[in-house]
Parts: structure tokens; C-alpha cells; sequence
């Protein structure tokens, strides 16, 4: 079989299996070879209750030293029992499993594995699994891999409907030229895809992954520095001359710009005048006054007959978007013609939007990648900004580009990355940074907490609103879930209302529709909601200054750069703002993590300390979100890597700009198919 065969013809997978397959984003052979671990399970050597550390998942030799009891709280079962190995005593908790009572007897010896914790009840372990003697040896050999699962296939059927696809793959060349390979110590592609799945050792799995990763990047910058090329030295096209609209929008905005923002205007503008295309990056902290930027370069073309367009990563953030730019053009008395152009569009509304930008009845379009859509013309498209482009594929970039004849690119990111990634990462663009945050903000107040100071935390939130301010709590989910114990949005929500009587409490997910969503958020921008309980869908680029209360559920659970940006939801005003970091893990490692963001508010600070406290070993730990979003390599624990690739690139690029002789055939082939198989890349 080949790869781009459909997902049926493996071993195994019948149409009942394809279906739980294809929820998983698994539609051909290619697609279950890529879809690789997220971690694999590693089973350790065994601890004592004494030496075993809270937090952490371990074994126990030992013996039960009750018999097993089931409890009933409603529906829901719980098997308890007591273990022990001399040292100190376990509870173990299983849910569901009623059955086990009969077959677990006091004094049977058994190894238990899983997440230990201690506290004020004592040493408990929940659901965790039972190992005889002999099958722990054997496990203790091996790598498990385990993989992002929905529905009911097991663990054990997906590796073996991997194994027979991997079996009977046909085989095809590598497409890395052997010089490459040998010189950055690389494994052929085959080699790599099978380790990744069935590791022998972590040796194994470390060259695989390396490989992978290797691949990953490579491509990603072939992709931008092929760009560059092609677009580098392009003549500007547009007459961006007049600019008395600037002065008057400046002088409607209520504030001073800020010296950054003054100086990286005067690149951006000198870009606009000058003889070659902008191509530049705006980078700049959360709430360092990006979209000002946007709009003064947005409000330059519409001055000059021109048309802009600015795309953001959510609806929510389009419509915000979309009203804070109408607002200041009505307030400044200035004719800039903006629509609106998103997906939750009904279908008239559509209609009506594609014809005011193909008529040019709209100088400025703002939306989602609703932008990019086949059927948007735009009548002369001559600049384009992409808002919060480490949630975009580059190629949605190249893409909104190629609708206009050579239009000017801005790019506007909040993500800290460090200088010398920025540079390989964004390799085609020049690069602005927004240094500087307005004058009269108020350092963001922080704490890390257990969940003992909840009741204090809500105390503190019905003085803030009672003082006229607003509030966001987030939860990593959005109702419960079996999977994973943590805050949901909708019982948290109820328990809040409950706590805080007479308060407008609602909610925010990504289940909602986008529609209700907009409304949601339209009444937390105008005061009627005083606090809004949501997922991260608010993480990026929501702006309601009002809003002086950050207050994160489980916070364990989210990278620092994620905390860090939702974080940035407040502090955008003149009042003072607080961030609750609510650690539920009672783990010291990641308090330490957290503590991180207590110490600063400084976004690259963060990365930089983030990036020491894992170490570069780290491969599978909490995923930076909030960066260029790639599926195995990560930028800062695979940095190394991607220094490799980056050289690798130039040299490619050297011998062969086009890719057209013998040697890279392969590596062209493999990139065209890849391009073809890339998703939409985000869609909250
Ligand atoms: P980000 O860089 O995160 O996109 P925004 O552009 O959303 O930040 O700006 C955050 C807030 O700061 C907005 O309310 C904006 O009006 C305000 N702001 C921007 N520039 C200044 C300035 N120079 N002085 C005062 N407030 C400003
Ligand atoms: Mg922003």
C-alpha cells in the first residue's frame, strides 16, 4: 500500500474503525504513520511508600492490607482498599470498577502503578493498575507509546493496525539527500517512522524523533526562504503618498503613542513610501499596542484609494477587532469604510461583504480566515496584516497575500521568542520590536495558590466587581470529562454563581456556536457580564480593559507562554490588576514553573526561564502554546535541531534554489505532497 492510500485498506480497520480513525484527523495510511505518540510511558524502577514523591507517578511493591470495600456517592462506584509495603500505607481508589472487590483479597501481593499524592487525608493513589511480579519485569524493558486518542479503540489495537501498515508499505526513495543525512547524523525516513511507533529503547526513539523533527523544520523553512526569495526586491506598486489621515487618527486616539511604537511606525511607513514591498514583523509583548500599528498602516492605504486587510486567528478577535476600528474612525470623523468578514456570516451577509470589497464600497476588511476564501476579489488588495501569526500556517499568510498583486505584508506576534529564533523562524521578514509598554500601566500584581485560597479569591472578586471592574476565571475544560481531572467551564461557572450571589456570572467555550460566542463577548466589552468563566478561547489578543481579575483553574495544566498571554488579558487599563494562578497539582516542580510567572510580567524573561527549569531533555513536557504551532519539533527544547535544519536549508538553497536537479527530486516531490496535505491550521 502507499500512503496516500485511504485508511480501509490497513489490516483491521473496517468502516466502524475508520470512522473513530477519521474523528482523529486519520484519512489515509500517510496520516496514521504521522499521527505520532504524544509521550510514551516508562515504567520505573520501584520506590518505597516512604522515598515515592507526591506528584509522581510511581510503583509499589507491596501487599492489600484490607479488604477491598465499594462505596456509592449517587452513581458513581468507588473500590477502596488499603496497601502497604512496611514503609507506610496507601488508599487506592478506583471509579467504575465494582468488579474488582471480587478479585483483589487481602495479603495478595501486587505491584500498583500510578500518580501518588500526599496531603492532609494521607497517601492516596487513584485508578491505579496492577502489575504481577513477572509482568512488571517485562514492562520495565519498554518504551509504551501512548497517543491522542478519541472514541473506543484501544491503545493496543491502534499499534497493531500501525504495524501492519508499516509491514506493508511499499517502498519508496529516501528523500533526503545521503550527504545530508550523514553529515547532520541523521536516520533514513523509514527507519525514524517505525522507531517513533515501536522504540526498542529511548535511544531509539531519540533518533527517531530527531529525524521527524529535523524534517519538520527543514520544510517549514524551505517553505519561508523560498518565499523571500521569490518576493525579495519586488517593486512597490502602490502610491502610498498622502498621509494627512494619520494626524487626525492620533490625535483621536486619547493617548500618546509610546516611543516603540512611534519609531517602529516610522519603519513601517518608510516601508509603504519606499521602492520594495514591506515584508516586516511586528513583534511586541501582550498589551505593548500592536493593532494601533495595524490601523494607522490599514488607515494609510485607505487614504490612498487603496485596500487593507487584517486577518485574526478568532472570530472573537475579529469582531473586536472590527468594532474598536469603527470606533475611532467615527470618533476622528474619518470616512475609512470597514467590513466585517467571518465564517458565523449568514449567507446574505456574506454576499453583501463580497460585494462591498470587490466594489471597493470597503477600504478595510477585517476577519477570520474567512479572508483567504476562494470567493473573496478584492478590487486593489495592497496590504495585508496577519494579527497573532504564530496561530496561522505561513501559508495562510502566503495565501491572503496572493490575493492582492503584490501587496505589503505586516505581521504581528506576541510570542517571546528569543532573538536568534526569531531570526530563523522569521527569516523573511524584517523585524520591528515593540519594546515599550504604555506609559501609566500598573505592574500586574501575581500569585501562585493551592486550592485552599478559593474562598478568598472569590471574596476578592466581589470586591473587585463591586468596585466596578470585571473578571475572567478560566478552566482547562469545558464540561466533565473522564479523561482528565480538572475545572470545567460549565460546573464551574454554577459553583461560582452559587458562591457569589447576585453577580452576572457567564460562560465562554469553544463549543459554543461563533455567533453566540460574539454575544457573549459583546456583553463582557460592555459591562453586562461581571464575570466571565471560559476556556482559553480568550487567550489571544481580547482587549476589555475594564477587566482587572485573571484567575486560572489548574493552572499546571497550561504552558508558561499560554499563562503568560492570558495573563495578558489584564492589566490593559489604568486600574490596578491582579492574576490568581490556581495550582491544584501539589507538586513542587510545577510550582516551581509557576512561580516563574509570579516572579515577571516580562514575556522573553519567562521563555528564557522556562527554557532553563525544563532543560533541553524535556522533549514531551507541556507544550509551548502560543508558538508557531508545529506537530513534533518544539522550538525551545528542539532548538539545537532547528539550528541544524536552518543551516541545512541555506545549503540547500545554495546548490539548488529551485530544487530541479537529480539530487533534490525526491526532497521537491515530498514537499509538493506535503503541501498538499497540510490542514487549516487553527479553528477555535
Ligand atoms: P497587543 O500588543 O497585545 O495587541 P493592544 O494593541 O490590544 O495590545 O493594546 C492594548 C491596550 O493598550 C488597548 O486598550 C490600547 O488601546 C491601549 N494602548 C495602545 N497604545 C497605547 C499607548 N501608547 N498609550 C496608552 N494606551 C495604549
Ligand atoms: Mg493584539
Amino acid at each position: 500500500m502507499r500512503e496516500s492510500d485511504d485508511i480501509t485498506v490497513c489490516r483491521g480497520v473496517g468502516e466502524k474503525t475508520a470512522q473513530t480513525l477519521r474523528k482523529m484527523g486519520i484519512e489515509t495510511v500517510g496520516d496514521l504513520l504521522r499521527h505520532i505518540p504524544v509521550r510514551y510511558d516508562t515504567f520505573g524502577e520501584i520506590v518505597s511508600v516512604e522515598e515515592a514523591e507526591s506528584g509522581q507517578i510511581c510503583a509499589i511493591r507491596g501487599e492489600f492490607l484490607s479488604a477491598p470495600q465499594n462505596l456509592r456517592t449517587g452513581k458513581l462506584v468507588r473500590t477502596i482498599v488499603s496497601f502497604g509495603d512496611g514503609t507506610g500505607t496507601v488508599r487506592l481508589t478506583w471509579f467504575r470498577m465494582p468488579y474488582l472487590k471480587n478479585m483483589l483479597h487481602r495479603g495478595d501481593r501486587r505491584i500498583v502503578r500510578g500518580k501518588l499524592m500526599r496531603s492532609r487525608y494521607g497517601i492516596t493513589m487513584e485508578q491505579p493498575k496492577l502489575f504481577t511480579e513477572e509482568e512488571y519485569a517485562a514492562r520495565q524493558k519498554t518504551l509504551q507509546p501512548v497517543y491522542a486518542m478519541t472514541g473506543t479503540l484501544s491503545a493496543k489495537i491502534f499499534s497493531k493496525i500501525l504495524r501492519g501498515a508499516l509491514d506493508s508499505l511499499e517502498p519508496r526513495p529516501e528523500f533526503l539527500p545521503e550527504s545530508l543525512r550523514v553529515r547532520y547524523d541523521l536516520v533514513e525516513w523509514k527507519t525514524a517512522i517505525e522507531r517513533i511507533h515501536f522504540p526498542r529503547d529511548e535511544k531509539e526513539m531519540l533518533t527517531a524523533r530527531r529525524r521527524l523533527v529535523f524534517d519538520e523544520f527543514l520544510f517549514f523553512l524551505l517553505g519561508i526562504r523560498r518565499w523571500k526569495e521569490q518576493r525579495e526586491e519586488r517593486h512597490n506598486l502602490y502610491d502610498f503618498s498622502r498621509h494627512s489621515w494619520e494626524e487626525q487618527l492620533r490625535a483621536g486616539l486619547g493617548y500618546e503613542l509610546t516611543g516603540a511604537q512611534k519609531r517602529v511606525w516610522q519603519e513601517i511607513r518608510e516601508d509603504l513610501e519606499g521602492p520594495t514591498l514591506m515584508n516586516r514583523l511586528i513583534q511586541g509583548d501582550v498589551g505593548s499596542g500592536k493593532t494601533v500599528l495595524a490601523q494607522l498602516a490599514l488607515t494609510a492605504a485607505a487614504e490612498n484609494g487603496l485596500q487593507g486587510a487584517i486577518m485574526a486567528p478568532t472570530e472573537v478577535l475579529a469582531a473586536q477587532h472590527y468594532a474598536s476600528f469603527t470606533e475611532l474612525y467615527a470618533r476622528c470623523g474619518l470616512p475609512v469604510r470597514c467590513v466585517l468578514l467571518t465564517g458565523s456570516l449568514k449567507a446574505s451577509e456574506r454576499r453583501q461583504a463580497y460585494v462591498a470589497i470587490e466594489n471597493h464600497e470597503a477600504d478595510i476588511v477585517i476577519g477570520t480566515h474567512a479572508l483567504i476564501q476562494e470567493k473573496v476579489v478584492y478590487d486593489n488588495l495592497a496590504l495585508v496584516v496577519t494579527d497573532e501569526q504564530h496561530r496561522f500556517g505561513v501559508h495562510q499568510r502566503e495565501e491572503l497575500a496572493a490575493k492582492g498583486q503584490e501587496p505589503h505584508i505586516l505581521v504581528m506576534s506576541a510570542t517571546p521568542s528569543p532573538r536568534t529564533l526569531a531570526i530563523i523562524l522569521y527569516g523573511d521578514l524584517d523585524i520591528s520590536l515593540v519594546d515599550e509598554m504604555p506609559v501609566g500601566r500598573r505592574p500586574i500584581k501575581n500569585c501562585v495558590v493551592d486550592t485552599t485560597f478559593r474562598p478568598k479569591a472569590y471574596e476578592f472578586l466581589r470586591k473587585q466587581v463591586e468596585a466596578g471592574h470585571q473578571a475572567y476565571v478560566i478552566c482547562p475544560l469545558v464540561e466533565t470529562s473522564e479523561e482528565m481531572e480538572a475545572e470545567n467551564v460549565l460546573d464551574y461557572a454554577e459553583k461560582l454563581r452559587a458562591s457569589l450571589p447576585g453577580l452576572q456570572i457567564e460562560t465562554l467555550h469553544g463549543r459554543m456556536r461563533p455567533r453566540e460566542k460574539n454575544a457573549r463577548m459583546e456583553a463582557f466589552q460592555a459591562g453586562d457580564i461581571q464575570i466571565l468563566v471560559s476556556t482559553t478561547v480568550v487567550e489571544v489578543g481580547v482587549n476589555v480593559p475594564n477587566a482587572t481579575v485573571m484567575m486560572i483553574e489548574n493552572a499546571e495544566r497550561f504552558g508558561l507562554a499560554q499563562l503568560h498571554q492570558l495573563r495578558g488579558r489584564v492589566g490593559r487599563g489604568q486600574a490596578q490588576s491582579y492574576c490568581i494562578f490556581i495550582d491544584a497539582s501539589g507538586d513542587a516542580e510545577q510550582n516551581r514553573r509557576l512561580q516563574i510567572l509570579g516572579k515577571s510580567n516580562d514575556g522573553f524573561e519567562i521563555a528564557a526561564e522556562d527554557l532553563k527549569l525544563r532543560g533541553p531533555g524535556d522533549l514531551f513536557g507541556i507544550r509551548q502554546s502560543g508558538n508557531l504551532e508545529f506537530t513534533i519539533g518544539d522550538i525551545y527544547n528542539d532548538a539545537q535541531t532547528l539550528k541544524e535544519a536552518s543551516e541545512a536549508c541555506d545549503w540547500i538553497l545554495k546548490q539548488d534554489l529551485d530544487l530541479t536537479s537529480k539530487e533534490f527530486g525526491p526532497l521537491a516531490r515530498e514537499i509538493t505532497q506535503r503541501r498538499a496535505l497540510e490542514p487549516g491550521q487553527v479553528n477555535l
